[in-house]
Parts: C-alpha cells; structure tokens; sequence
C-alpha cells in the first residue's frame, strides 16, 4: 500500500476500507454487491416508527452523555433477558456511535502507549486501527481453517493453538479483544475456548474486550457471552450494536457494558470522540431491544435460510465454502479455480461475472492464512442472493 504524505505513522497502511473499496467497486460496475455486510432490507417498521415519533415528539437536542436511561434500561434488560448477566444501567452501560466507536474509546481508555493486545486472526479492520490509534501493539493468534473438504461446523473449525495463544501473552499484554459470533469466518467460539481464554486472562490479570455484534445470528450451537464465566464479569467489556441485530447499520447505535470503573474510562474517551449521537434512534433502538423472542428467533431463522442458499449456491459454483455458524458471512476458498490470491480475484470478479465479494487477506498479518480466501455476505434479499449465485456459476465456464 502506497504511504500518505499527511498521515502519521501509527496508521500508514490503514488507507480506505476494503468495505468502502469494494462497496464503490460494486457501484461502478452495476456488480451485484455481496461485499460489504449491510442488510438491503429495513428492519422492523415498529422501530423505525419509533425513530419518527422520536423526531416528532422533538428528541433532536444532544442526548445525556452516557445515553438516554430508557436505552440504557433496555440493554441492562436485554442482557438479564438473553443471558441471565446483571449490569446497573446508572453505571456499567454505555451507548456510543456504534460498536465502531466502542471499541475505538475502549481502546483509547485502556491502553498505554506499547501496550499488547492479543487477538485472532482474521480480524475486523477497525481493531486494528483501533490498538493503533491508541499507540498499542497487536500480537496475532491464528484461527485456522479447516482443511479442504472438512465441513466447518466441525468442533476444531477455525480453531485455535493453545500453546500458541499463551506464547502471545507477554509481560506487556493488557488486554485480549474477541469477536463471537466471529467476522469473517462465522466461527461461534465454543464454551471450552471461551473458558481457556478465560483461564489465561485470569492467570495474568488481563481485561477482556468483546465483540458480540452477531449475538443474535447464530445457526450452530449457542452464542455464550465470555461475561458469564466465573470471574470474567470483573474483568469483561462486551461491546454490541444495533445495527446488526436490527438491520439498522446506518444508525450507528451501539453499547458498552462492563463494570463501573472500567465503563467510567471508557466514558472518559468516548465524549471526547463523538461526545453523543442518534438521538431519536436511541429511542427507537430502546424500542428493539424489548421486543418480543418472536423478533429475534425469526430474524436468525430468515439469515440461516439465506445463508444456507449462498453455501449451496457457491458449493455448486465450485468453491470451497466453510458453513457459518453464526453471522452473515460465509468464507469460501478459490484455490478450487487454480487461484490463490484472493485480492486479484474480488478485484476481477465485477468484470469476469458481475459479484462483489471481499478478500480475507486484508483480515489477516499472516497473509499467507488467508490469501486464498474470500467472504461473501447474505443480509440481502433472497432474489439477489439467487441472481449472485447465477453469476458466480458462470465462472467455472469462462
Ligand atoms: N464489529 C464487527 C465484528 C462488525 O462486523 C462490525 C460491522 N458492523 C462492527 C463491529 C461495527 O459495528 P457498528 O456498525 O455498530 O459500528
Ligand atoms: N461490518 C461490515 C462488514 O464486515 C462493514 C462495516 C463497514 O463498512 N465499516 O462487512
């Protein structure tokens, strides 16, 4: 990548998104965009509704600094509700622009300048930039595919190496920052990796930060917040959004919840980045969260028939596909198609058949892990599903 004369060190490399290239990729081309994870559908009227009542009944002015106490109320709620977890709504949440900001303002809270941070590999872009902006240092732990042909939804799927993960704790680490369900690869860690990564952060003092924003779409197994194991609540910042679980993603509405002083820092950062935002979507949002099981089991049954249609349909186009078990992505490989670099092929993909997809590479600093990788996304709409998967199947004939 091409160094930028303005930018400071610490985020060289960072450049545009590969969400934001792909997505305008997609725009020029008239591609069929399975790129970028943003649902193509609104989600429930009821909540939007909410969000013009909202404007209406004149919630336009900056919301308190913390957010509003109904949204608060509902996040304490719907963590009692979903996982039998306690949080006080006066003290351990907080509402931020988006899960983005929340693990951005974390990061800043909590870290001194050479702090570690140990994290999986593939990782969503922003923890990256995030452990940079604070002037942290990231020590990589590989989740490792599957091997050709083994099904994903295998115990040891996107597993991890033990020994490999307590090598990456030093002296210097602060934290270790998770993502489950997991982006890109689907992964849904499992009730034993949670509790080994558990006991490691125990055994060395470490804060756990953790990303939950799929909490809701998982197809296989169950989604288990690492807050919940014995002694993790002291430690845990669990970080979620609105954006996902309510087809929302353009509100930016996302929360923190953790105990008071960590919360406390977290503030600390956070007004001073976007001080408060979304307003009336706060309002809305609050109106989300209290809604019925019917809700949220449907709207994960809706995205496990949709992706099992892209897993079939790319299976039969002929990549390798590894089944999610939670979110709404699928990773397949290309070396099936005698290719091997990922970032060539999504680049090439509008003009050879008309799809977007998304390279893993950029995910990874072992590139050779994830080269031959590329994430597809199925928060669209049943027919764009379809005609993607007719697209995609030309590729074998050209
Ligand atoms: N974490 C993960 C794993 C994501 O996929 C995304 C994208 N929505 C985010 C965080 C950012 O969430 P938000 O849009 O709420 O900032
Ligand atoms: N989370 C979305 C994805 O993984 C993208 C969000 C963004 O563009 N920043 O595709």
């Amino acid at each position: 990548m091409t160094s930028q004369p303005y930018l400071v060190d610490r985020l060289q490399g960072f450049g545009t998104t590969i969400f934001a290239e792909m997505s305008a990729l997609a725009n020029q081309t008239g591609a069929v965009n399975l790129g970028q994870g943003f649902p193509d559908t609104d989600g429930p009227a009821e909540i939007s509704e909410a969000a013009i009542a909202a404007i209406r009944e004149g919630h336009n002015q900056y919301p308190p600094g913390p957010g509003i106490p109904s949204l608060r109320e509902a996040i304490a709620e719907h963590q009692q509700r979903f996982y039998d977890l306690s949080f006080d709504p006066d003290t351990e949440v907080l509402v931020t622009a988006g899960a983005t900001e929340a693990l951005a303002a974390t990061m800043l809270a909590l870290l001194e300048a050479g702090d570690e941070v140990v994290m999986f590999e593939p990782y969503y872009d922003s923890y990256a930039a995030g452990v940079a902006m604070a002037g942290g240092v990231r020590r990589v732990v590989t989740l490792r595919p599957p091997e050709p042909g083994e099904s994903a939804e295998g115990v040891d799927a996107y597993g991890f190496d033990e020994a490999e993960f307590r090598a990456a704790v030093t002296d210097r680490t602060k934290l270790i920052l998770l993502n489950t369900p997991h982006n890109p690869t689907g992964k849904v860690f499992t009730a034993a990796e949670l509790q080994f990564i558990a006991e490691v952060a125990s055994e060395h003092g470490l804060l756990v930060v953790t990303d939950e924003v799929y909490e809701h779409l998982v197809f296989t197994g169950q989604h288990l917040p690492i807050a919940g194991l014995p002694g993790m609540a002291e430690r845990t910042v669990t970080i979620s959004s609105a954006g996902k679980t309510f087809s929302f993603t353009g509100w930016k509405i996302g929360w923190v919840c953790a105990p008071p002083e960590l919360v406390a820092a977290i503030r600390t950062a956070k007004q001073f980045l976007t001080f408060v935002n979304g307003a009336p979507f706060q309002h809305a949002v609050a109106v989300g969260l209290r809604m019925s099981d019917d809700y949220f089991e449907s709207f994960s049954a809706d995205m496990a028939s949709k992706g099992k249609r892209l897993a079939e349909g790319l299976r039969s186009a002929g990549f390798g596909v590894y089944e999610p078990e939670g979110t709404y992505f699928i990773t397949t490989d290309i070396r099936p198609f005698g290719e091997t670099d990922g970032f060539a092929f999504c680049r090439s993909l509008p003009e050879r058949c008309g799809v977007v997809g998304v390279p893993n590479v950029v995910f990874y600093d072992t590139k050779s892990a994830g080269q031959h990788l590329v994430r597809w996304t199925f928060c669209k709409r049943m027919d764009v599903i379809d005609e993607a998967i007719e697209r995609l199947g030309r590729l074998s004939e050209i």
